[in-house]
């Protein structure tokens, strides 16, 4: 279930609010700490933030070359691997695509439900289960570095449009 405070991408909800606040989220986040959202970067988040749907670093890339920012692979792929790195987007393995982070901020560990039809995405907390192995991995002397936890599935949307 999301947070109380996220809008829920797979309902209507004031996108233009929800994006506005991801955005401001992450320029506070990259002043506090330090880290330079160039043009490039800010712009791959912005495009990202244009909706819930997870894109490909190919269209990442389509959208770079159209705002003349870059034509190159590496260009996309640099600034994805930076928002990633740094927890304003996040890597979603199950499509090989990408969305924004919702939940702003400081690092962390996120869960993801994942719409097969649409590559509509929600982000949603670590479930506690998921937790309590890490903290028992920690327990036993193994240091976990990286969970994925992607839930497939099918939104009411498409569920509606009869998937
Ligand atoms: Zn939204
Ligand atoms: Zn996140
Ligand atoms: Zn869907």
């Amino acid at each position: 279930m999301p947070s109380s405070s996220a809008a829920d991408p797979f309902h209507a909800h004031d996108h233009g609010a929800c994006r506005g606040e991801a955005m401001r989220a992450a320029e506070a986040a990259c002043r506090a700490r330090k880290l330079r959202l160039t043009p490039a970067r800010a712009f791959v988040l912005e495009t990202l933030l244009e909706s819930h749907q997870a894109m490909t670093a190919y269209e990442v890339l389509d959208r770079l070359a159209g705002a003349g920012l870059g034509s190159q692979p590496p260009v996309a792929y640099r600034a994805l691997d930076f928002l990633v790195a740094n927890g304003l987007a996040h890597r979603i393995e199950r499509l090989g695509a990408f969305v924004a982070c919702t939940h702003g901020g400081a690092e962390h560990a996120a869960a993801f439900l994942v719409c097969r039809r649409c590559r509509r995405v929600a982000e949603t907390a670590l479930p506690r289960a998921m937790r309590g192995l890490i903290d028992e991995a920690a327990a036993g002397g193994f240091a976990v570095e990286t969970v994925v936890v992607e839930a497939e599935g099918l939104c009411d949307a498409c569920r509606e449009a009869g998937a």
